[in-house]
């Protein structure tokens, strides 16, 4: 039995790892953590049987204990319960589902006692990658990848020459706005923001990758994950989502990873890996596939990838502050206080109103994310 415990395990990634679980029949859940959503996970404990829960805040776990006083489970709160699901004694692997910037200290903690990562969360690399990584690697773990196109990125990686590693194309699908310009964005409502053409995801992600910040988010998470620099990664649109990523190698031969859109394929492949398992699901049908297409991303409309590119290359503090200007614009939009356009906007009045730090700590990344949230509030 392989023991996993996860953080974030009523969301979008969340859910679909446990349906992993739930089908493959070989895997424990030792710890679960979530937000606020304790009808779900109370139904979780009772399915999967989990010996640590935690929820973050104190009267919704008082609430949580009640309702699983039936059932063997400790249920703790706060930053503490996060701690201690990250560290639970018993599991080998700690999937990292949980959305923000909160999810770089339970990842630590992990990395610490000696757990490998299922990395979904991608704030933890963007903003920490300079401690994560090296952390890792002291530890003697791996961070394997969860996300789609950095999954990509790690099979076509597989079997082949680290060192002769030339360049990443990191695909991106153009979100529900491709091929539109800036003026014919001055209207977009929340509801057409939310219809992603191609992926079903949590809403915080499908703003993003309607703005194409997603992408610029993943730029610097590959460029922690596989040790290479912003330049060397290429971003290719490729509307129809079947390419998920590809790696040039020195002779310039391109690997690439196709499949149909589905997220449970990478999170199986970080759970089970070097193993490859049955998936049940659609298949890549190469009778009735037409066409894969190739584009340039638009960086003048859609400028949130700028940003992210030219935060990913300073490094220090302005990926965090770009991260959590982010956050703040996305939800104020989707809370209807801003208009999209402002979503970019603020980016970049966040990062020039910032003073890099160059080699910041965990206290200092998260002074960052503070002073870039109350800038924001002070403001919009
Ligand atoms: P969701 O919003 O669907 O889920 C977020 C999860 O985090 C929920 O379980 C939520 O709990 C939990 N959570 C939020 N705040 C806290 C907290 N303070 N303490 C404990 N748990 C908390 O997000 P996604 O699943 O879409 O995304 C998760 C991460 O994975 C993000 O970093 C995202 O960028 C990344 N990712 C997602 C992909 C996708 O397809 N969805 C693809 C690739 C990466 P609750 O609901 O109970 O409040």
């Amino acid at each position: 039995m392989k023991k996993i415990a996860i953080l974030g395990s009523t969301g979008s990634i969340g859910t679909q790892t446990l349906e992993i679980v739930r089908t493959n029949k070989d895997i424990e859940v030792t710890a679960l953590a979530a937000g606020r959503n304790i009808d779900l996970l109370e139904r979780q404990i009772r399915e999967f049987r989990p010996k640590l829960a935690a929820v973050w805040s104190e009267d919704l776990a008082a609430e949580l204990k009640t309702r699983t006083g039936d059932l063997q489970v400790e249920v703790l709160s706060g930053m503490d319960g996060l701690l201690a699901v990250a560290a639970e004694k018993d599991s080998e692997i700690l999937v990292t589902a949980i959305v923000g910037m909160i999810g770089i200290l339970p990842t630590i903690e992990a990395i610490r006692a000696g757990k490998d990562i299922a990395l979904a969360n991608k704030e933890t690399l963007v903003t920490a990658g300079h401690i994560i990584m090296p952390l890792a690697e002291q530890y003697h773990v791996s961070i394997l990848p969860v996300d789609s196109e950095h999954s990509a990125i790690f099979q076509s990686l597989q079997g082949g020459q680290e060192k002769a590693l030339h360049k990443i194309l990191l695909t991106a699908s153009g979100g529900p706005f491709r091929g539109k310009k800036r003026e014919d964005l001055e209207h977009i409502r929340v509801e057409d923001a939310l219809k992603h053409p191609n992926w079903a995801m949590g809403r915080k992600i499908t703003i993003d990758s309607s703005t194409m910040v997603n992408k610029g988010l993943e730029v610097i998470e590959a460029r922690w994950l596989f040790g290479v620099t912003v330049d060397q990664i290429q971003v290719v649109v490729q509307p129809q989502s079947i390419i998920h990523s590809m790696v040039e190698y020195e002779d310039g031969a391109v690997i690439a990873q196709l499949g149909t859109p589905d997220m449970k394929l990478p999170i199986q492949y970080a759970l089970y890996y070097p193993e490859r398992r049955y998936l049940p699901g659609e298949r890549l049908d190469f009778g009735t596939l037409t066409q894969i297409t190739f584009e340039k991303p638009d960086m003048e409309t859609f400028y949130g990838l700028k940003l992210a590119i030219e935060a990913g290359r300073t490094g220090g503090s302005l990926p965090t502050v770009f991260n959590a200007a982010n956050e703040k614009a996305v939800a104020l939009f989707l809370d209807r206080k801003i208009r999209y356009l402002q979503i970019p906007e603020i980016i970049q009045a966040c990062m020039e109103n910032h003073r890099n730090i160059a080699d910041p700590d965990v206290d200092e990344i998260l002074k960052a994310e503070q002073e870039t949230y109350d800038f924001i509030k002070n403001r919009w």
